[in-house]
């Protein structure tokens, strides 16, 4: 399958903040990435076209049955000036996965990765030099149908927009604390847990505030059923190391499956680390912390790479990991895998794609 990538450049470039004024999320660059979906045409009408707002009818289907995916990867600078993805195929083959789950139909991923790169290499100059700073790129398809029922839409738009975004650690690491929820449940097995869609965000959003309101920056959900096992905290897969061995929540079926999750086991094993996917449950956690064996917890995303956990809180319990210091295998987990995302270091794994 061939299709064409209509490119329309803008007549004008916004102004770029300072690398130190970028935060999440919050900036768009100057172009945009569309494509339609209808089912005499298939996906059609893939275009490069200026970042700008969208004309939609308030009745389509997104608005109100939430049939939507998205992704969430990034691009970045190298000490040498080159402008290089991190294994875009496989956030793309996620978002294959995530839409079989939505019933969206599935698009070509060869000519969507190479979209992508065309788009960041039109953008290059949005791509900062900064140290820890990125371009992040989020791909999403939406339902576009105008129709108040429920089935799947028969017309879609898959777009990707980009964001530059700041140092996530401007003055170091930042143990974030961490609240152990029994109340709520993000997702239910056989359920959307796995799949990257905003349902999965709107779940967690109430459970995330209350946390907010006690002085946590997240939630870390457990399993649906027992209330048991650790799954997952929220927009990051979580691991613990005890007595030297790292586990991490096998992929049970209601737990994401993170690109950054499998690149660290990757480079834990090339490492001869111990690593186990396995079922772990909070009780195991808090009794290896009364032991003296739980040495170190981090998260793993594409947005924080590494986010070293400083405190957890279940009930009534609340345990300071490490003293509330990073542990030396978090920094040296962030500082491989940064280093290979701005060819500070080699690239053994053939993650990095250049643009
Ligand atoms: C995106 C996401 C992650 C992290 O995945 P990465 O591919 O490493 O960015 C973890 N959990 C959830 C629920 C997510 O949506």
């Amino acid at each position: 399958m061939s299709m064409e990538l209509q490119i329309n450049l803008a007549q004008a470039r916004k102004e770029k903040p300072a690398a130190d004024k970028l935060g999440f999320g919050t900036i768009f660059t100057d172009h945009m990435f569309v494509m339609d979906y209808s089912v005499e045409q298939g996906w059609h009408n893939a275009q490069i076209m200026p970042y700008g707002p969208l004309l939609l009818e308030p009745s389509i289907m997104v608005f109100h049955y939430g049939q939507a995916v998205f992704e969430g990867m990034k691009a970045f600078r190298t000490k040498d000036e080159r402008v290089v993805l991190f294994r875009p195929e496989r956030y793309i083959r996620r978002m294959s996965y995530s839409i079989q789950k939505l019933c969206i139909p599935a698009f070509d991923e060869a000519f969507v990765v190479d979209a992508i790169k065309t788009l960041v290499d039109i953008e290059r100059d949005w791509v900062y030099g900064a140290e820890g700073t990125a371009l992040y790129i989020r791909p999403f398809i939406i339902a576009t149908d105008p129709y108040l029922g429920v089935r799947p839409s028969n017309t879609y738009k898959f777009m990707v927009i980009l964001s530059p975004v700041g140092a996530y650690y401007k003055e170091g690491f930042n143990p974030v604390k961490i609240y152990i929820t029994d109340e709520f449940t993000r997702a239910a097995k056989q359920g959307l847990g796995d799949v990257k869609t905003p349902a999965n965000y709107a779940a967690s959003l109430y459970a995330g505030e209350q946390a907010k309101k006690m002085g946590f920056t997240q939630v870390l959900w457990l399993d649906p059923i027992e209330k048991k096992y650790i799954e997952e905290v929220g927009t990051m897969n979580v691991f613990f190391k005890i007595d030297g061995e790292v586990v991490t929540p096998a992929l049970s079926g209601s737990i994401l499956s993170g690109v950054t999750r499998d690149s660290v086991l990757q480079v834990l094993k090339s490492w001869g680390i111990a690593v186990s996917e396995r079922a772990i449950s909070v009780d195991e956690i808090f009794a290896a912390y009364d032991e003296g064996r739980l040495e170190e917890v981090f998260g793993t995303g594409t947005a924080a790479v590494i986010s070293p956990v400083g405190l957890l809180r279940h009930g009534e319990r609340e345990i300071s990991i490490n003293g509330g210091v990073t542990g030396e295998l978090s920094a040296r987990l962030f500082d491989a895998i940064t280093g290979m995302q701005y060819g500070k270091c080699s690239d053994d794994f053939g993650w990095i794609v250049e643009v």
